[in-house]
């Protein structure tokens, strides 16, 4: 007798949760954080050829509640009330080094609000962060005709990681936004692709944002396009419709997700995937 879809889904396999300490802190800019990562549990990172790998961080919800990593979520349900137990954020993991056995992530400081972003301007040598994965699956694809790189500071981790894996002839763009030029940091990338720094002049806010305005008059090439597109929701459902619908890029070349969404906290944006606010591809449910 086949089993019930929710059974199927409810046993796939669990990515590997790993405890993993600050070894090093460096600022990249006055809004960026990187963070490297060693210890024992490296061992349990199961590296893919993705470069826009993810892990899920498991963050205690009140920082002074003493709870600290290793977290078993399945115990702490037992015994806490689920306004008490630690909560998941997504971060990129921008590079894993196998010869010092660590991996290097980094943080958008975004301000007090938050848990990770919080959590990382706080950050000490020594202290402990737990996390499951990776996901993710892009990778640039040798055979496209050119590359466009898209991203607000959520998403710089993964194009710098990206850019970083493309072949040397690889021609394109990558337009990147931050808030001030003192934003900007070096980013290796073939010489054919344009890294353009784009200025909001300060935080993201509706407003301010100009990424979604400068892929839209960047000059559109000849050939096939591999589009690498992440930040913000709703710029991602703009240029979701802009790239798909107006400039025909095949969804099998697009990847395109909405990393964060102003004003909700990742559990509230995560909650909302389910819901038309929540839909960069409403016509299938699906988020890229
Ligand atoms: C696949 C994937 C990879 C990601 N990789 C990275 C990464 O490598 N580095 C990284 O910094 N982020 C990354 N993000 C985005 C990150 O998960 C979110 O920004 C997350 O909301 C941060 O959690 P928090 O606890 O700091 O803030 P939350 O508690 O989630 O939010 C608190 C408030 O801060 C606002 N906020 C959240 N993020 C930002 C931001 N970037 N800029 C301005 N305001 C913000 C929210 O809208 C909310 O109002 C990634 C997201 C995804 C889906």
């Amino acid at each position: 007798m086949s089993q019930p879809a929710a059974r199927v889904a409810r046993s796939r396999p669990r990515r590997p949760q790993m405890v993993m300490e600050v070894v090093a802190i460096e600022d990249l800019s006055p809004t960026f954080k990187r963070i490297t990562f060693g210890g024992d549990d490296f061992d349990k990172f199961q590296d893919s050829e993705a470069v826009d790998k993810y892990v899920k961080l498991l963050l205690p919800q009140n920082p002074e509640s003493g709870l600290k990593p290793p977290f078993d979520l399945d115990e702490l349900r037992k015994t806490l009330p689920k306004d008490e137990l630690p909560l998941r954020r997504t971060y990129t993991v921008h590079s894993v080094d196998p010869e010092t056995k660590t991996l290097k992530m980094d943080f958008v400081i975004h301000g007090a609000e938050g848990l990770a972003g919080p959590w990382a301007e706080q950050a000490k040598v020594g202290d402990l962060l737990q996390f499951s994965g990776p996901g993710g699956k892009y990778q640039p694809d040798p055979e496209a005709d050119w590359h466009l790189l898209a991203g607000d500071e959520a998403a710089i981790p993964a194009i710098g990681a990206a850019l970083a894996a493309m072949p040397d002839d690889a021609v394109g763009h990558a337009l990147i936004e931050v808030a001030t030029e003192e934003d900007e940091w070096n980013l290796t990338a073939p010489e054919g692709i344009e890294v353009t720094w784009l200025h909001r002049g300060g935080p993201f806010t509706p407003e301010s944002t100009v990424i979604e305005q400068a892929v839209k008059d960047l000059p559109w090439r000849d050939g096939r396009v591999q589009a690498f597109v992440h930040g913000e929701r709703e710029i991602m459902k703009s240029l979701r419709v802009y790239l798909n619908d107006e400039r025909g890029v095949d969804r099998a070349d697009l990847s395109l997700s909405a990393y964060w969404a102003y004003g909700r906290e990742e559990d509230v944006f995560q909650a909302e995937k389910k819901l038309p606010i929540g839909q960069i591809y409403p016509e299938t449910g699906l988020q890229y």
